[in-house]
């Protein structure tokens, strides 16, 4: 079996046998990786508390026709603060599920995983209402349905003549009063998510919670979840 080096973010484990452990991983080299840890659930382990949900590591690991298995993991970044605030556990849970849902076995995932990590960083640093909605949106635009804002994406209709009043993932972003589906949006929410995926991301994540920040987080939120089953009909449909 041939050995390799990568760096991961545990996004799930699950147990296996008496002692041994699944890990889920989100690495920069080959995407998704389902490895086995061996041994770990014994008090012993040292190697287990380094496996835990969200933990950032450095691996050695054997290559396996289905699942790798973990030889050695060092921890880059346990994110302590995470594992002490029900909450923030809760946002940093939710987007590795996010990630996992998104990410593609072996397929290299750098920014995928690189998104990921400036995410938790985020939610250890400075945990502001808009830190896993920004994720999710820009979730949406690296699995290529970022939507558009600044015009309807139905007729095409731009403001000032037309006023975007509306929004739906699945039509493709902001829509005018005569095309308009899915959620209300308000025109401070389509420019804050402008800023989120336009390299505005820093000052976003400073704003204090309010109405606007709430709406966002709420499209973020029914968007991720209907671009996911949109993919997984897509998928299932390929497979039959
Ligand atoms: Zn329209």
């Amino acid at each position: 079996m041939s050995l390799y080096r990568d760096r991961g973010v545990v996004l799930r484990t699950y147990k296996l046998g008496e002692a041994d452990r699944i890990v889920v991983l989100l690495t920069p080299g080959r995407g998704k990786v389902r490895a086995v840890a061996k041994g770990v659930r014994r008090t012993k382990s040292r190697m287990g508390g380094r496996l835990e949900p969200l933990s950032h590591v450095e691996l050695l690991m054997y290559e396996g026709r289905e699942l790798d298995i973990v030889s050695q993991a060092e921890l880059v970044e346990l994110w302590r603060p995470l594992h002490e605030d029900l909450s923030r556990l809760a946002q940093g849970l939710a987007m590795a599920e996010a990630a996992e849902q998104v990410a593609q076995e072996r397929e290299p995932s750098g920014a995928l995983y690189r998104m990921l990590v400036g995410a938790l960083k985020a939610l250890v640093e400075q945990p502001g209402p808009l830190v896993v909605a920004s994720f999710y949106w820009k979730l949406l635009s690296l699995d290529g349905a970022g939507p558009l804002l600044d015009a309807c994406a139905h007729c095409g209709g731009e403001p000032p003549g037309t006023a975007l009043v509306a929004f739906d993932i699945s039509e493709g972003g902001a829509l005018c009063r005569d095309c308009r589906r899915g959620s209300a949006v308000s025109p401070a929410a389509l420019e804050l998510i402008g800023w989120i995926l336009g390299g505005r991301l820093a000052k976003v994540l400073q704003l204090p919670a309010s109405s606007m920040t709430g709406e966002v987080a709420h499209l973020a939120t029914i968007s991720l979840e209907q671009h996911l089953e949109r993919r997984l009909r897509a998928l299932h449909a390929l497979e039959a």
